[in-house]
């Protein structure tokens, strides 16, 4: 008897949240986001035949991250095929020009047609040693020169187990936006177990969590918090996109694996297209 009470109430004070934060994203500006990471992925041709089968929607920002060479024929194929669709780097250095080596700075990004950059991406932590003070040079130099930072953060399996997740993620928010007043970037919650894995996180916890995101950029950045899109990133697909749509604080999805498929990229742009005909 006493647990039915209490899970009623759980349920009372969960729906009231959600109904609450609900009504605020109606009222919200918030722009939606589906944004595409191709990794080290797709070919000259492949990437004809993406942006010439994919589609977009006058609701949702779409974005496409493919590897610096395919940057500036992506760009012409998006003007070539007459698709709405925006253009972003998968990286970026801190430095306006120089001898860094294989580098790409922001003014090249923009050269090619890039107007959004991912930053701090959790294969660049592992595999390029990116720390919070390099993802918070990246960001500030982006700023600066107009591009938007699309800044990935997240937890690892272990730091999730061992109760770490919220503090990890709070020093890597604090880290990335040191001495930063802009809300022109785009932030992307990506747990480190759910990248690649098919084990995504739960949309109410990926709710959960966003709301402690925009709870932090608040501390961090004021009521300029509620203009920032959180994305979730881990494993979406277009069976499992619908959850995360209907979640308050998930501002749109940052998309892998899936995003290499046209028509899975495309269903899970008509999932956040709130079913607005195309
Ligand atoms: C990513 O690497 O940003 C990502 C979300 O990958 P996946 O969708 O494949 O998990």
């Amino acid at each position: 008897m006493e647990q039915s009470i209490e899970s009623f109430i759980k349920n009372l004070v969960r729906d009231t949240i959600v109904h609450t934060l609900g009504e605020l994203q109606i009222q919200s500006d918030r722009q939606t986001y589906v944004i595409a990471n191709w990794k080290m992925n797709n070919t000259l041709s492949t990437t004809a035949e993406f942006f010439q089968k994919i589609n977009s929607s006058k609701d949702v920002s779409v974005v496409v991250c493919p590897p610096t060479q395919l940057l500036y024929p992506a760009h012409l194929f998006i003007k070539q095929f007459g698709k709405p669709i925006h253009l972003g780097g998968q990286n970026v250095h801190w430095a306006e020009k120089g001898a860094y080596t294989g580098e790409s700075s922001t003014n090249m990004l923009k050269d090619v047609g890039c107007e959004y950059v991912i930053i701090g991406h959790s294969e660049r932590r592992q595999f390029a040693g990116e720390d919070d003070d390099l993802v918070n040079l990246k960001v500030k130099q982006t700023i600066k020169d107009g591009l938007i930072p699309i800044i990935c953060i997240g937890e690892t399996l272990g730091q999730k187990n061992s109760m770490q997740a919220e503090h990890v993620l709070s020093t890597q928010l604090v880290g990335a936006l040191k001495e930063i007043d802009s809300s022109n970037l785009i932030i992307a919650y990506e747990p480190v177990w759910a990248i690649g894995t098919g084990q995504s996180a739960t949309a109410e916890l990926s709710q959960q969590t966003h709301a402690y995101i925009r709870s932090v950029l608040k501390q961090i950045l004021g009521e300029k918090a509620d203009q920032i899109s959180i994305l979730y990133g881990g494993s979406v697909n277009e069976s499992n996109a619908a959850e995360y749509s209907a979640m308050p604080d998930i501002d749109g999805v940052l998309v892998g694996g899936a995003s290499l498929n046209p028509q899975s990229f495309d269903g899970i742009i008509n999932v956040f297209a709130k079913g607005e005909q195309r």
